[in-house]
């Protein structure tokens, strides 16, 4: 990619927004890094989690903006209907330069990407042409999380991808290792991945004796694949993975249209 004409971030107006919700911890820390690069950072957030939401809108319903004070709000919907919201009315006059989504509360890697509220809102700022990132911190198995890692090293992140000329609908997605700020290992540009492992279905009797299922978390983390975010973040790594919105699969136009012939 060529140098930018220069992107001004500190004169930059930020949207952060997430899929955990306004209260959620990971916002106050995607905060601290929007406000670490510029003065102009607005907050609207969904009021209820949002998570695996992915890019859904809210059609059907009204939606309800509640202000919590400067610059700070949330909206009864999805990351998608807040980056709307957000570009189209509540910052209709002077829309973002940049949307900042997260930090989510556990990783969105490989797979994780299909159904990620997190970058759904990104998607968004993609498909308004604003430049847009998704920030996910790596949460540990009984559920420790370290907000410290995304902390530190976030800022550094977004300033050195304001560097670079961004094609039209580029969105980048950024994962946090597990380990502490300090033993971070490096800043990895990498693909998506994909997990070795499947998906769990959980199955269990709610009070009144039903059976139910419910879908958990992957087992882990592994992967067999090299050079793929899933395999930087379990080095130590802050991966960087650049995504777009074209879902076309190229390697398959031609052979498909000999079907079709
Ligand atoms: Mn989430």
């Amino acid at each position: 990619m060529a140098k930018a004409k220069a992107f001004d971030l500190s004169a930059a107006r930020i949207l952060v927004t997430n899929d955990d919700g306004i209260h959620a911890p990971g916002l106050k820390a995607m905060v601290r890094i929007a406000r670490a690069l510029s003065k102009d950072v607005w907050v609207i957030a969904p009021d209820t989690e949002q998570s695996a939401t992915s890019h859904s809108l809210t059609l059907r319903r009204p939606l309800r903006v509640r202000r919590f004070g400067p610059r700070r709000f949330s909206v009864d919907g999805t990351p998608t209907d807040c980056v709307l919201v957000a570009q189209h009315h509540l910052l209709a006059k002077r829309p973002a330069d940049l949307v900042l989504s997260g930090v989510n509360h556990g990783a969105n890697l490989g797979e994780d990407v299909t159904y990620s509220g997190t970058i759904a809102a990104a998607m968004e700022g993609a498909l308004l042409g604003v430049r847009s990132i998704a920030f996910s911190q790596l949460r540990h198995k009984d559920g420790r999380i370290n907000w410290a890692t995304g902390e530190r090293h976030g800022p550094e992140v977004v300033r050195r991808l304001m560097t670079v000329d961004w094609p039209d609908e580029l969105l980048v997605n950024v994962n946090f290792p597990l380990c502490g700020p300090d033993e971070v290992t490096g800043i990895r540009v990498c693909r998506q991945g994909r997990r070795d492992t499947a998906i769990q279905i959980i199955e269990g009797q709610d009070p009144g004796g039903r059976d139910y299922l419910w879908l958990g978390d992957f087992l882990s983390d592994e992967t067999s694949q090299a050079d793929t975010d899933l395999a930087a973040t379990a080095e130590g790594a802050i991966a960087v993975t650049p995504l777009h919105l074209d879902l076309t699969h190229k390697a398959s136009l031609k052979p498909l249209a000999g079907v079709f012939a």
